[in-house]
């Protein structure tokens, strides 16, 4: 079985997904060398962090972190547009262990009840077949021993948006639209939010503004990466 492996990838080897350099065993989507380059964010730990500040005076949250910085045209967003647009979703399982184990050991984290991805719009998920923080998320909630949960945060579509709109004019200045399903779900638990990338926050925020129907939440923010 081994010499079949050897000879399959010597014919089709896995490449790195940042530089394509044929992997080498033990190697997993990205080449040592490149994870050894990869902008970590290192602010789990830290209090006031950039995703913190990010927030101020907008939502309230518990808790804030991402795990990578994202720049234009680099490494990070090329990793992103894989993830997102080109059916590479284990990397999402990559960095979902990774920034799991950084949340492990980070006793500022409130104990977390539900991890709760980001949705996305179902015409969209038909579209490219998976959310993309899905199983970033999923790994997350494993190294936390939470409950992962992705039917109580929904998103909107435009027809329904037209029936929500006397409801609060907030919903026409939002891009994406979002609702919960029942607002007494979460109640009294500890969340902690996930999405891709972090660049106005606008996202992230008419999440929260969401959950925040609920009595009793507090929402925690971890990211796949940061946008300073
Ligand atoms: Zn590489």
């Amino acid at each position: 079985m081994r010499a079949f492996r050897d000879l399959y990838y010597l014919f089709f080897p896995i490449v790195c997904h940042c530089c394509n350099t044929p992997l080498v065993e033990n190697e997993d989507l990205i080449c040592v060398p490149c994870r050894f380059a990869l902008p970590l964010a290192e602010m789990t730990a830290t209090t006031d962090n950039e995703v913190e500040r990010a927030f101020y005076g907008r939502i309230d949250i518990a808790f804030g972190t991402a795990l990578l910085l994202y720049e234009r045209k680099g490494v990070v967003q090329k990793l992103i547009h894989l993830l997102k647009y080109k059916s590479q979703e284990d990397l999402g399982i990559l960095f979902g262990k990774w920034l799991g184990s950084e949340l492990k050991l980070c006793d500022r984290l409130p104990i977390i009840d539900y991890v709760v991805p980001v949705p996305i719009h179902k015409k969209k998920l038909q579209k490219r077949g998976y959310n993309q923080v899905t199983k970033f998320a999923q790994e997350i909630a494993r190294s936390l021993h939470a409950e992962f949960n992705d039917r109580q945060l929904r998103s909107i579509s435009t027809n329904e948006t037209q029936t929500l709109k006397q409801r609060s004019d907030r919903w026409q200045h939002v891009k994406e639209k979002f609702y919960l399903e029942d607002t007494r779900f979460f109640e009294g638990k500890n969340i902690l939010l996930i999405d891709d990338v972090i660049t106005t926050g606008a996202t992230l925020e008419a999440c929260c503004l969401e959950l925040q129907k609920t009595k009793n939440i507090t929402i925690s923010i971890a990211t796949i990466a940061f946008t300073s």
